[in-house]
């Protein structure tokens, strides 16, 4: 018997995610040297993994024989002395993508709704649709989280409201005045998902934690997928009130954080000179990208983060012709005029532009 004739009937209306192009692919498709492939497209750390993460790795292989420490001890120990809030506070992911998963599975089901931005990120319909709830899209304008917007959309039937900041695909923030405000003015049966993956990268992120620490029902997410360079492990965490995290603990797989993402992140979070070593050559890489695009005569959506979304009009055309040159962005689903473009080193950052303004000469000619 086919096997959709017993499968649970909401899994045939649920979207997949639609991943970054590895390198491999494009080699394969294009026949070209991997070698010479710019991956722009999954706001990747250009700079490799951190160095201090990627000893610490090769040591914890050894004992891979051995099933991980299913508590996260001793990151959570140091997340935990970090951020001064207790461990109890604390829950790490496979990817701060499980932590969401598991925001999901805790508050959302059939009859609930989430609260999210039209251009938000993808991940947070896709496991409120996974979840049978609704999810309740608000318009972004000028590609912002508009938080007035999404307080009027709140229901009684919420539980979820996600926020990211700055966004992702789009790259404006939110200023932590706004995000308080929100937050104070949200009903405390409706957790407010704050998904910080590119805090880092502000110059100053917007600190919840007192409110957290008030009571207010907040979950900050981070990850070390970016400014860390771990995307490859799947390492997140979040950080909210003690009982919201001691819910999401009961969702999670027993060893859902494997021993080299541990001792990795781990190690990473001391590497304090790549953290600042990545934020400076972001800061250049973003005023090099930004001006380019500009010169270009190109719209960009403002970002602090470590990607530009900007205007093209087909993007599609303009995708694949920098592909075959072997530089791979980002289509942003749901804005078929726009591309996102990761910050990568100077060089590729410059192949890039290069590559876009040979797309741009023979569209004209
Ligand atoms: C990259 C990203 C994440 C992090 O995902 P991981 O699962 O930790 O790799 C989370 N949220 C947003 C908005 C992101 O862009």
């Amino acid at each position: 018997m086919e096997a959709s004739l017993f499968a649970q009937s909401h899994i045939f209306a649920q979207p997949t995610y639609v991943t970054g192009k590895p390198i491999a692919h494009v080699a394969r498709e294009f026949g070209l040297d991997p070698s010479k492939i710019d991956k722009l497209a999954s706001n990747e750390n250009p700079l490799g993994p951190s160095p201090k993460a990627l000893v610490a790795a090769r040591v914890a292989l050894e004992e891979m024989n051995l099933y991980p420490d299913g508590s996260v001890y001793d990151l959570t120990g140091k997340v935990a002395e970090r951020l001064q809030i207790g461990r109890e506070q604390l829950v790490f992911g496979n990817g701060s993508n499980e932590v969401l998963e598991l925001v999901a599975k805790v508050f959302l089901g059939p009859g609930t709704e989430a609260v999210m931005g039209v251009n938000g990120f993808a991940i947070y319909k896709l496991v409120t649709l996974l979840m049978g709830a609704k999810p309740v899209e608000v318009a972004m304008p000028g590609f912002k989280n508009d938080l007035v917007a999404m307080r009027a959309a709140v229901t009684s039937r919420t539980r979820v409201v996600f926020v990211a900041s700055p966004n992702n695909p789009t790259g404006p923030d939110n200023s932590e005045s706004e995000l308080i405000a929100f937050a104070r003015s949200l009903p405390e049966n409706v957790l407010l998902v704050l998904d910080e993956a590119y805090a880092e990268f502000l110059e100053k992120a917007p600190d919840l934690r007192p409110l957290i620490q008030e009571g207010l029902a907040v979950l900050c997410a981070r990850t070390f997928s970016k400014i860390y360079g771990l995307a490859g492990l799947r390492a997140g965490y979040a950080y909210t009130r003690a009982d919201i995290a001691g819910l999401l603990q009961r969702a999670r797989q027993p060893f859902n954080l494997n021993s080299i993402a541990q001792a990795a992140a781990l190690a990473a979070l001391d590497d304090v000179d790549f953290v600042t070593a990545t934020r400076q050559a972001n800061v250049a890489g973003l005023a090099q990208v930004g001006q380019g695009l500009r010169a270009l005569g190109l719209e960009v959506v403002p970002s602090q983060a470590n990607f530009l979304m900007f205007h093209i009009g087909n993007a599609q055309a303009a995708f694949q012709y920098l592909q075959a040159r072997g530089t791979i962005v980002r289509p942003v689903g749901g804005l078929p005029a726009y591309l996102r473009v990761s910050i990568g080193t100077q060089a590729q950052n410059d192949r890039f532009l290069i590559h876009l303004k040979s797309y741009l000469e023979q569209k004209i000619s």
